[in-house]
This record gives structure tokens, sequence and C-alpha cells, in this order.
């Protein structure tokens, strides 16, 4: 039983970001393993500043609790967005909950682009070197696919 979230952040204190929204969900699931953090170019608009990004598993099979806590964790940071796929303060996206197979716009399981994502991939790879994205396959295969160009370890 368990959830996978990917946070991500690349506008003012960044780290701060995603250590806020870490403890966020820590006040509601438990927290059983916390990624290291990347820095990453942007993917989608090419103009704006990198990323760092991180993957927190939790102990949850309920998809809607993960969904309201990733959107509390978002707002509390003020959830800044002009435009889709632009500078974001904070953005937690759900990337599995179990096995999960869900098409429904609202809340899509697996994250619909999930498996095509370094900076998702890398390191839930990290925290669980069996992960499998459903439906999709091994992590470790879907990391050798897309490869790890634009993404380095960030030192905290
Ligand atoms: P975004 O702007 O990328 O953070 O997308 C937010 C919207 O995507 C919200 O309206 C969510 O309801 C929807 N959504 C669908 N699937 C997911 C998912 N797996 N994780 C987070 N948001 C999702």
């Amino acid at each position: 039983m368990s959830a996978v979230v990917s946070l991500g952040s690349n506008r003012g204190d960044r780290l701060a970001h995603l250590r806020a929204g870490l403890s966020i969900l820590a006040r509601r699931f438990e927290v059983t393993a916390t990624s290291p953090v990347y820095e990453t170019a942007p993917v989608g608009v090419g103009d704006q500043p990198p990323y760092l990004n991180c993957v927190a598993v939790l102990d949850s099979d309920d998809p809607e609790a993960v969904l309201a806590a990733a959107q509390d964790a978002e707002q509390s940071r003020g959830r800044l967005r002009s435009r889709r796929w632009g500078p974001r303060t904070l953005d937690v996206d759900v990337v599995s909950v179990d096995a999960l197979i869900v098409d429904d716009p609202r809340l899509t399981l697996p994250h619909p682009r999930a498996h095509e994502r370094a900076f998702v991939l890398v390191p839930w790879l990290d925290v669980d070197p069996e992960a499998v994205v459903p439906g999709r396959g091994p992590v470790r295969s879907l990391v050798r696919a897309v490869g790890t160009q634009g993404l380095r370890r960030w030192e905290t």
C-alpha cells in the first residue's frame, strides 16, 4: 500500500517550497521515503528557470486523500502559475497509488506523463529500485529509455 508523489518548484526559495510541501504531506500520511533532490531543466516551456524536484512515498491507498493533500500543499505555497507548464512555486503530482489505473481527467493514475519524465523516474528509482509504473513497466527500464539528461543531484 503506497502512493508516490512528485514535487517540483522553480520559483523563489525552491528548496523551502519542497520542504514545506513534504511537511504538509507528512501531517496526513506516514512518509516512508523521500528521494534526493535534483535540479532539472524545464520541460515544455523552455524560457523558465530550472526546477528542483523530488519524490516521496506515502503510506496510503486512498487516491482522493493523496490528491487533496497534494493540492493543499500547492496552495500553501501560493501556487503561482501564469500559464500551463510555466513557472510555479510548488507543483505536486500524484504519480501512482498502488497498481491503480484510473482514466479520469480529475485524477489520472498513474500520472499520464510520469513514465516519460526523468525528473520523476530518476528520484523514484533512488528510493525504490523495484518500482513499476502501472501499465508502463519497471522504472529502471523507463529510466534507461528516457535517459538522465538535464538532471543533476542537488546537494542539500
Ligand atoms: P497541473 O497543473 O499539472 O498541476 O494539473 C492539475 C490538474 O490535473 C488538477 O485539476 C487535477 O485534478 C488534475 N490531475 C489529473 N491527474 C492528476 C494526477 N495524477 N496528479 C495531480 N493532478 C492530477
